[in-house]
């Protein structure tokens, strides 16, 4: 096609594709909104109001003229580089196009409607651990879930659904990672049951909500949260969500019984924040403005949270700062304070549970899903498998439902294959930490100093600011050198723990 001609499509193209995103990003708000400050009265309208969007932004993404433009373009991209804006663009776009189409509408209506009445069957469920009122939602999900992973060409049912989260990622990749870290984390966990616990009694008390949100603004001010282009605000479930580069809302909750869950929330959040803040600002308004999948937006929430949030160093700087907000903790020393926030317990729930035990939170998940759509697994004993699963890993007994298999949200919205990327997250955290240390010898050193400029620059460099232009798997090869690796999360937690306990190599040579 001639050059002319092939600009001028593209430019069309572009428009098309930034409308679908408006509409993409005004859900956005009004689910932030729902989230945060939404009456509670308007939930069944604002359902609507998401439906009528979603349909409106599956249509114009769809649409034959699209389709047509995608078609006409191919060859015009060909000679363009790689990563060109325009090239990645066009790319991204055939593969989100056509994966899309292989969905009937109202296969994609009955997906969000399920998820819809899912989500509230599963609250009341959860309530009142009750299992069984929540098992027909739970069997019309796993049903529907199957059938939307028949749209798709796969080696796996798994695959297909991976796919949302994990572009690229295999079911078959994951359980090699898993393979290495089960044994591993199940053998750490309980090297540190087998020592004295530590003292984290005055992590309880009564913390006023004002005193932690000035604590959570203060650190967030230090990682470089920007008030003309970020929020904080408070939700039950925290999120981080983007409306544009320039408009980045970070949530978390205030615990008042507990002076560090919306610390380290937050945080987390911040994490996901800063990797959309650091999108390069020319890739707003399209399909590649956000981070290239769910595992690496999880490995640089783990980064700012555990990485740097939980390091020495980091309090080293802070806890000053940290005492003068809550003097009550004048009298406990700074490596009594770094302990307590460190230590290992094995627990019931996944969202509080501690860096070692918390992977095998995930595999669990993992290893259920994938027997729940193969069939091998019945939903009506979904929660003896849960309990014995848990008993066998972790150690612990779960009293009910509620702390068992109906704790997270996730199933309740037919959201299968969304966990393992958690746990991924973690081990590509380290992978990409590992290769920052030796760029940047003295990362630690800086972070003491309370110094975060060049640590968010490297890490805008060489992973933010490509958004979605390249497959998470490109991006990890290109960063690390290799592919999926969990040796350096292994290493990292075996030193951590070494420390944290004074045991020395829990983990011997790996
Ligand atoms: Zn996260």
């Amino acid at each position: 096609m001639a050059r002319d001609r092939g600009h001028e499509k593209l430019l069309e193209l572009r428009a098309l594709l930034a409308e679908v995103h408006d509409v993409g990003k005004a859900m956005s708000l009004l689910a932030w909104d729902q989230r945060t400050m939404m009456p509670v009265e308007g939930a069944a309208v604002r359902a609507e109001q998401l439906a009528t969007l979603s349909k409106l932004a599956h249509e114009l993404f769809t649409s034959d003229e699209i389709g047509r433009l995608l078609d006409d373009l191919t060859e015009y991209v060909d000679g363009l580089p790689h990563e060109s804006d325009d090239a990645s663009l066009v790319r991204v776009a055939r593969r989100d196009f056509d994966r899309e189409r292989r969905v009937p509408a109202d296969l994609r209506t009955d997906l969000t409607r399920a998820a819809a009445n899912g989500y509230e069957a599963w609250v009341d469920a959860r309530a009142r651990s009750d299992y069984a009122s929540f098992l027909p939602f739970l069997e019309r999900n796993v049903e529907l879930r199957q059938r939307y992973a028949e749209c798709f060409e796969a080696d796996e049912p798994y695959d297909a659904l991976l796919e949302d989260y994990e572009p690229g990622m295999k079911a078959a990749e994951v359980r090699e990672v898993f393979d290495v870290l089960k044994p591993e984390l199940i053998g750490l966990a309980r090297a540190v049951g087998d020592h004295e616990g530590i003292d984290h009694s005055f992590l309880s008390g009564k913390f006023p909500a004002d005193r932690q949100r000035a604590l959570s603004l203060a650190v967030l001010e230090r990682l470089g949260f920007e008030p003309d282009s970020w929020r904080l605000d408070t939700t039950a479930h925290p999120f981080a969500s983007s409306m544009s580069t320039g408009d980045i809302r970070l949530t978390t909750r205030f615990k008042e019984h507990d002076v560090s869950d919306a610390l380290f929330s937050t945080m987390h959040e911040f994490g996901h924040g800063v990797y959309e803040r650091n999108v390069d600002p020319a890739l707003d308004r399209t399909l590649l403005c956000r981070g290239a999948s769910m595992s690496l937006h999880e490995s640089q929430s783990r980064t700012w949270e555990n990485l740097v949030g939980r390091s020495r160093p980091f309090w080293r700087f802070f806890y000053p700062t940290f005492q003068s907000i809550f003097p009550e903790f004048g009298g406990i020393n700074e490596d009594a304070f770094y302990r307590a926030i460190n230590r290992v317990e094995p627990s019931l729930i996944r969202v509080e549970s501690d860096e070692v035990t918390y992977s095998l939170h995930i595999i669990l998940r993992f290893e259920i899903e994938q027997e729940l759509l193969s069939g091998e697994l019945d939903l009506r004993e979904l929660p003896e498998a849960w309990n014995a699963r848990m008993e066998e890993y972790l150690g612990v007994q779960v009293p009910d439902d509620a702390r068992g298999v109906l704790q997270d949200t996730h199933w309740s919205a037919g959201s299968l294959g969304y966990f393992p990327t958690y746990a991924l997250g973690n081990v590509i955290s380290l992978q990409i930490w590992d290769r920052l240390q030796a760029a940047m010898p003295d990362v630690y050193d800086q972070i003491e100093r309370g110094e975060f400029g060049q640590l968010r620059e490297w890490l805008r460099d060489q992973l933010y600011r490509h958004g979605r232009k390249l497959q998470p798997k490109e991006l990890i090869e290109r960063i690390t050198g290799g592919g999926l690796d969990p040796g350096p999360y292994l290493r990292y937690l075996s030193a951590k723990v070494g420390d944290v306990y004074g045991i020395e190599a829990p983990l011997g040579t790996r």
